[in-house]
């Protein structure tokens, strides 16, 4: 490299960088190069970089990670498109849980996964077909029939797919998995020790109740819709909080929102919270049925977290540090160099946006965060409008 060429291929200047994994909260300028974060310092001069990208008084944060959504467009009668999903909600990966199993995973990596912009990943599901009878008047669970849940059918499409598959999904619960829930999470079990991967357990309608779930899981596997309404509530009708959720987190388990469209109620949150149970992770389980509301999308998912009273630091560390840590990768979810330049921008803007959780149940937030942007692997990409939130904005007169 001779003295006039640039060091940097983009330099994102004086926003507030909050990465958590490296103990980072304030003004900070970020060097990338070659697709990975280079420097993050407090000043870094504009003339060693080709591209400078002005972020001052934006949140700049490691990439977001949605560690539960259904990507399988078209395929599926619920999937959503990866790419717009993650340019209006700031977020770079993005995990499907289980849409497809052994005998339509390979669809999936060539219709979804190759041809997104953002990074892809999946737990597969551990029944063969995956999830495929899902949309508002029609389910059948893939997890109730016996014949369809095939360890041996499951382990060898990971292998095949190790650099995409994170994990193995099982939905249990009401008619999803009938009256076979728990022999369904043990095949998932099995599948996952075979792999050295972790299980993804969605929790519906009991049975199996959540201290049967609970029990069978072990360190680092993910109960997702861990915020549910009653019936299989994390709180008893006192709002205590179950002590089978407390010994399980004590054993590493860890519980991720999964919000969806009947996965998360503020009775559950707000009475989990109160008793110092915070979620590991933020997920969105966004779909074609929560992507209108109640959920939208990672970033809206955050803004109801605040609402309900976690920080702010806590929350972007729940949808960045603490996903990549429960993936097993080193290269994302933080900003140190040699990291992956993923990178989101987030306003904070003062409203007081009417929240809505899965019962309908409303309440004020004081803050919402709004997209401005992302970097994947060093490439910037704008952010798309919010809808629901425009329209928001401009019953207020408000031109945000
Ligand atoms: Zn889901």
């Amino acid at each position: 490299m001779n003295a006039s060429s640039p060091r940097y291929d983009l330099l994102l200047k004086g926003g507030r960088v909050v990465d958590p994994r490296n103990r980072v909260d304030g003004t900070r300028d970020v060097a990338i190069r070659d697709g990975l974060i280079a420097a993050v310092t407090e000043t870094i001069e504009p003339a060693l970089a080709t591209k400078v990208q002005d972020v001052s008084g934006l949140l700049v944060v490691p990439g977001l990670i949605d560690l539960h959504t259904h990507l399988y467009h078209a395929v599926t009668t619920y999937g959503v498109e990866p790419d717009p999903i993650a340019r209006r909600s700031a977020v770079t990966t993005m995990v499907d849980a289980g849409s497809a199993g052994a005998g339509n995973f390979a669809g999936f990596r060539t219709f979804v996964a190759d041809r997104a912009q953002c990074r892809v990943l999946a737990y597969l599901n551990i029944s063969y077909p995956g999830i495929f009878a899902f949309d508002r008047d029609f389910m059948f669970g893939e997890a109730r029939v016996e014949g369809l849940l095939s360890i041996d059918r499951c382990v060898a499409v990971a292998q095949r797919h190790r650099d995409l598959v994170v994990g193995v999904k099982v939905r249990l619960g009401g008619g999803t998995s009938g009256d076979i829930g728990l022999l369904a999470l043990d095949r998932a079990v099995a599948a996952a020790e075979r792999l050295g991967l972790p299980v993804m357990t969605h929790i519906g309608k009991p049975p199996p109740s959540y201290a049967e779930i609970l029990a069978r899981l072990r360190p680092g596997d993910v109960l997702t819709h861990c915020f549910r309404p009653a019936p299989n509530a994390p709180v008893d009708a006192q709002g205590a909080v179950l002590p089978a959720l407390v010994a399980a987190r004590r054993r590493g388990v860890l519980f991720d929102i999964g919000h969806g469209m009947g996965a998360f109620g503020f009775a559950s949150a707000e009475a989990a919270l109160a008793a110092g149970f915070v979620p590991d992770i933020i997920s969105s389980d966004v779909h074609l049925l929560s992507v209108e509301g109640p959920a939208f999308d990672l970033l809206h998912t955050m803004s109801k977290l605040v609402a309900c009273g976690l920080a702010l630091e806590e929350a972007v560390a729940k949808v960045t540090d603490a996903p990549a840590r429960a993936l097993g990768r080193s290269d994302i979810g933080h900003l140190a160099p040699g990291a992956v330049a993923d990178v989101s921008f987030i306003d904070l803007v003062d409203a007081r946006f009417p929240f809505v959780d899965v019962a309908g149940v409303r309440r004020e937030g004081a803050v919402l965060l709004r997209p401005r942007g992302l970097v994947r692997a060093g490439i910037s990409i704008a952010a798309d409008p919010r809808p629901w939130e425009a329209a928001y904005y401009r019953e207020r007169g408000s031109s945000q």
